[in-house]
């Protein structure tokens, strides 16, 4: 096959050594026939990100979620994201002229928000949050499918998907969901269980068929802070929030010796 006009984007995060690895990596592409483009091109067969989950997040938010695959250099912290290493990257070229790898799919999620009379779309990987603005606690009426489950009091509650069911689910105490899976998971953020308030203390899992309904409650001028795949979004009074999975599918480079649970092993402990 001509590699001529075969355009592969690389974005790198604003740390060095990841600005010196997308050099050296346009390079070594270049020299393999590929063009790097300057900016992101919705034609490019692949979209590499050189730095850690986190600049991954936002290269996805930032493109919208393109189609197009991913692989990830890791020069971040934990990288679970990340498929290949800084001194791999003449292996990865090598496999991936010769087609020697697989396509990891994972879901994203959706939240409809409605506030006043506009209705917002916001779209993630990992998770969405909805929690208390400013410290104040947060009452949230929480219904899955047509049945009222809880008036949820605490600091707020996260939706997780399958992919971000290892990051701040995680470290709330939420259940690791193997991808190849298709549920979600509400997962309580310091929930308030007494004689006064009465919240679940669990992850909940949701099938994926019924939408997660978010009613706020509001005390005084409080208000409510949505946070998707650690990006913070504020809108004036919210009266519902509809969380779902949503259509858009993200797609991601695996070299041959991928296993989730080898990465979770490797990662986590
Ligand atoms: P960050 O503060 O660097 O993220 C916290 C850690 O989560 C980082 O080590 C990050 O990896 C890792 N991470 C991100 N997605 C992951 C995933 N799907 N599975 C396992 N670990 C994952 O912030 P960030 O890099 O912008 O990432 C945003 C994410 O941070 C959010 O989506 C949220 O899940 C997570 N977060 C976690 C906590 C917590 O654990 N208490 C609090 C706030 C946010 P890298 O080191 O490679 O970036
Ligand atoms: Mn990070």
């Amino acid at each position: 096959m001509s590699l001529e006009n075969r355009l592969i984007n690389v974005f790198a995060n604003e740390n060095a050594v990841s600005r010196e690895i997308k050099r050296l990596l346009k390079q070594k592409l270049e020299k393999s026939g590929f063009v790097v483009p300057r900016e992101f091109d919705p034609c490019s067969e692949l979209v590499i990100c050189v730095g850690g989950d986190g600049s991954f997040l936002h290269t996805l938010n930032r493109y919208d979620f393109p189609e197009i695959p991913f692989v990830g250099v890791n020069t971040g912290h934990l990288g679970f994201f990340q498929e290949i290493y800084p001194d791999q990257l003449d292996e990865f070229i090598f496999k991936y002229k010769k087609g020697d790898y697989s396509i990891q799919e994972f879901k994203t999620i959706g939240a409809y928000i409605s506030s006043g009379k506009e209705k917002t779309r916001l779209r993630g990987l990992n998770e969405i949050v909805i929690r208390g603005d400013k410290s104040i606690t947060a009452h949230l009426n929480i219904s899955i499918g047509d049945s009222f489950v809880e008036r949820f009091s605490g600091d707020g509650i996260l939706v997780a998907t399958p992919a971000g069911s290892t990051a701040y689910n995680y470290a709330l105490g939420g259940c690791i969901v193997d991808p190849r899976l298709s549920l979600l998971q509400i997962t309580p953020i310091a929930p308030m269980n007494t004689t006064a308030y009465r919240s679940f203390t669990s992850s909940l899992i949701v099938p994926p068929e019924l939408s997660i309904n978010i009613f706020p409650e509001y005390t005084s001028e409080s208000t409510i802070l949505i946070i998707v795949d650690g990006m913070e979004y504020r809108y004036q009074e919210i009266t519902d929030i509809s969380i779902n999975f949503s259509k858009t599918r993200v797609k991601m480079i695996r070299l041959a010796n991928y296993d989730f649970w080898n990465k979770v092993k490797s990662k986590f402990l």
